[in-house]
């Protein structure tokens, strides 16, 4: 109690505007605070706790005091763990190509959706869901993200050399740091170009949080790549920030309707009443639709009588390796 009072006191008095060179100057400090008993702590452990304090008092908006608690020091590491496998796994090329199928109305596989999965070594199999923010916030997106699209894009080009599954197309996921990134859409056509894959058979799977920043440049680079016969789908739509004045410009081919209303649709109406809509705004921009997730044969049913004509989910087939 003493050491918070102590805390707010600081703050408050750093607070005060100051003058720095004639003009004045306002602060909003970060505290960390860290308590310690006995004098056989070593003084940089302790200094190293009161600092993740103030990472937190810094997360947590500035201008704050915040406490250590053990439970940080527990999330630091792990995730600094995680960071230095990946930055091995990126070098040693452990990562490996999942792939699902997406089924048209009469239960055709027209493609596939191409899903990294990391073969830990000590870890066995780990899903995106775990390493993808991770690789985002720590740039290594970048090279894995290089690593999916070539992959991908020589798949395609070996696909294309037999009859039956030369037409099959791959989508693929992009970060939106990806597509921040300036030199992307020249990275994709090297690829291509390097590859030899059509550019008909590729799908760019976006997802809404891409109209967060630098639209402009991003339509851009989209344009840039639709031209060049890319396709674009945006992912899990509905979930996110859903500009629909940004929507009509972005050079789209696809929606797909996240898993998360799919997966109530038949017994939620306020799931089936947004796929509803999903697939009545797709029609009238003339965009195709895939709903994802879709276990059970009722719900396939029930989208297809809304007029979907695209799925992807267990019902049909599970991510799996390319064998
Ligand atoms: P997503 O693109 O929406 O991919 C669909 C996810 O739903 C996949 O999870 C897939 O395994 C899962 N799924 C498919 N069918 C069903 C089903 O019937 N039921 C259920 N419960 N789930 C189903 P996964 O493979 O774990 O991928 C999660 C997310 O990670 C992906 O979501 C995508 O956003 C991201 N991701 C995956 N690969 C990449 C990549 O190469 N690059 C980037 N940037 N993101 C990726
Ligand atoms: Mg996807
Ligand atoms: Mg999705």
């Amino acid at each position: 109690l003493n050491a918070n009072a102590l805390g707010q006191k600081l703050l408050c008095a750093l607070n005060q505007p100051y003058e720095l060179e004639g003009s004045p100057h306002h602060k909003t400090p970060s505290i960390g605070l860290t308590l310690f008993r006995d004098h056989e702590e070593r003084i940089e452990d302790i200094l190293k706790r009161a600092d993740l304090a103030m990472y937190q008092s810094k997360a947590a908006g500035r201008n704050t005091v915040r406490f250590y608690d053990p439970s940080m020091q527990a999330v630091v590491m792990a995730r600094s763990a995680l960071e230095r496998d990946m930055r091995e796994a990126v070098a040693e090329g452990q990562f490996v190509l999942y792939y699902q199928p997406v089924v048209n109305a009469e239960r055709c596989t027209v493609g596939h959706e191409a899903l990294v999965r990391w073969r830990h070594p000590q870890r066995g199999m780990v899903s995106p869901g775990e390493f993808i923010p991770v690789a985002e916030q720590t740039g290594l997106i970048m090279p894995i993200g290089q690593w999916v699209l070539r992959t991908a894009c020589e798949q395609l080009a070996r696909w294309a050399t037999h009859p039956a599954t030369a037409d099959l197309t791959i989508a693929v996921n992009l970060s939106a740091r990806q597509l921040r990134h300036q030199e992307f859409a020249a990275e994709v056509l090297t690829i291509l170009d390097q590859t030899g894959a059509r550019a008909e058979r590729l799908k760019l799977e976006l997802t809404e949080s891409l109209l967060l920043h630098d639209v402009e440049e991003t339509i851009g680079k989209m344009q840039q790549l639709a031209a060049r016969g890319i396709r674009f789908s945006l992912d899990d739509f509905g979930t996110g920030y859903s500009s629909l004045a940004y929507l009509k410009r972005l050079p789209l081919d696809q929606l797909k309707i996240d898993q998360s209303f799919v997966r109530d649709l038949l017994t939620d109406p306020n799931d089936a009443a947004i796929a509803r809509t999903i697939l009545q705004l797709a029609q009238s921009m003339d965009l195709d639709v895939v709903a994802e997730g879709v276990e059970q044969e009722g719900q396939r049913q029930f989208l297809q009588a809304l007029g979907c004509k695209g799925f992807q989910g267990y019902l049909f087939g599970r991510p799996g390796p390319l064998e």
